[in-house]
């Protein structure tokens, strides 16, 4: 991916510098400083793609944030550095469609920094969807989203942000007036939480103080949190942020809480989890399934050889082989020590084992360095079918079986049980 730029204009050198060679260390970013208001025109009469501009307001030749207005008129997204806490000052370039506005007076400030553009990053990812009928009111927080970097999307009612939402299910986002025509706020509220939980999409109602509901009825049907008018830009900047974050802060930890540490691939806490729903949905109309229980063949004497940091990168190796064979619904987990679960889901039983026959020859085939010494390694793989008169944790045994008899007939074979 093509690394983004950044640019830094502040006349204060030792500033830069320092500013320049932390944000090195902490952000995925070329940087380019400028130290007057002549030398970032230069910087920006070429056609690089700055990400965003770190300004200074007090620069040699342009001492009253002339530079501001000028990157702005650019399109470029504009953080402004500040050495003093004048109000007016703060009044002005607030209202500018700059993205935050920070006090450069100690080390604290310059990590916020930092934080605020990592934040900016990880936005561009997102779909945010507005839904104000007010039209200056809306174009005037698609400004702030779209300075944060949000993929922004509008609607001037709850009917429309309904069908539009339908259509566009990865929305991340909402953020909804209350009181609108045809379906207010607490409508699209209700409506939205039918099928998207907290933790997958958020939800921000803005309120007005003169409204006769009160505004803990957002909450207790589910809004992430809400904003009354008139508020802040930077309280509003801060309440997303927020949402969002706790959002990738919950899918982080369910994240680990589904997956093995070592290989990256899903635990048998998820397997079980993906299965049941998967079977229960199937329920009526079967759908053929194969699972495969896949060992590795003398695993212990790779860990003989190897040690134990070598036996873990033959399962990362192996495991990422794994997962790039099967499909996005099929589900590859880890039971044990190096022992895989495999479902191929809406499979025949012929394609599932022409699939297993194919992959352990694949496996045994390859070959993995380690310590500057190339081997080969191979797996036993037993095969079972999906079916509605035995339980999955029978059918999980009757793998198991054809796994004992791969191993007992030799190794780096595939056995398919019944
Ligand atoms: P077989 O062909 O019968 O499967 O023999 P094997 O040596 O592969 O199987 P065995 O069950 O006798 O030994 C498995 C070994 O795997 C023993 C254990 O120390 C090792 N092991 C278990 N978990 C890990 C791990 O996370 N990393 C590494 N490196 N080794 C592990
Ligand atoms: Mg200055
Ligand atoms: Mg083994
Ligand atoms: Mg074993």
């Amino acid at each position: 991916m093509k690394k983004s730029r950044i640019l830094i204009v502040e006349d204060n050198k030792a500033l830069a510098k320092l500013i320049a060679k932390k944000m090195e260390g902490n952000v995925e970013m070329d940087i380019d400083v400028a130290h007057s208001m002549a030398e970032a025109e230069v910087f920006l009469a070429k056609p690089s793609e700055y990400f965003i501009a770190l300004l200074d307001l007090n620069l040699p030749d342009a001492p009253n944030g002339e530079i501001v207005d000028y990157v702005i008129s650019k399109g470029i997204a504009a953080i402004v550095l500040t050495g003093s806490l004048d109000p007016k000052t703060r009044e002005i370039f607030i209202h500018k469609d700059i993205v935050d506005y920070v006090y450069k007076n100690n080390m604290d400030d310059i990590n916020y920094i930092f934080q605020m553009i990592n934040r900016l990053i990880k936005n561009k990812q997102y779909k945010v969807m507005i839904i104000e009928d007010s039209m200056p009111f809306r174009n005037n927080i698609k400004k702030i989203l779209t300075s944060l970097q949000f993929q922004v999307f509008t609607a001037a009612h709850g009917e429309e942000a309904m069908s539009y939402f339908a259509d566009h299910p990865d929305i991340k986002l909402v953020i909804t007036d209350y009181r609108m025509p045809i379906k207010d706020g607490l409508g699209v509220l209700k409506e939205l939480r039918k099928e998207n939980d907290k933790n997958k999409l958020g939800i921000i109602v803005i309120t007005s103080p003169k409204e006769e509901v009160n505004a803990s009825i957002f909450l207790k049907n589910g809004a992430n949190d809400f904003i009354a008018k008139p508020f802040e830009k930077e309280e509003f900047i801060c309440r997303i942020h927020n949402t969002i974050e706790a959002i990738e802060n919950i899918n982080r930890i369910a994240n680990f809480a589904n997956h093995d540490f070592l290989t990256g691939v899903y635990n048998r806490r998820y397997f079980y989890a993906n299965m049941e729903e998967y079977l229960s949905k199937h329920e009526e109309f079967f759908e053929p399934y194969a699972i495969a229980m896949l060992d590795i063949d003398h695993f212990k004497s790779i860990n003989d050889t190897y040690g134990h940091d070598g036996g873990d990168k033959v399962l990362q190796f192996l495991a990422k082989k794994l997962v790039d064979e099967t499909k996005g619904n099929d589900i590859v987990a880890r039971f044990g020590g190096e022992e895989f679960c495999i479902v191929l889901k809406n499979i025949s039983k012929e394609e599932a084992i022409k699939f297993f026959v194919n992959l352990r020859s694949n496996i045994a085939s390859q070959s993995i360095t380690l310590k500057k010494e190339s081997f080969k390694f191979t797996v036993s793989i037993g095969v079972a079918f999906g079916r509605s008169d035995y339980s999955l944790d029978e059918i999980l045994e009757f793998a198991d079986g054809a796994l004992y008899e791969a191993k007992e007939n030799g190794r780096n074979r595939v056995e398919v049980a019944g």
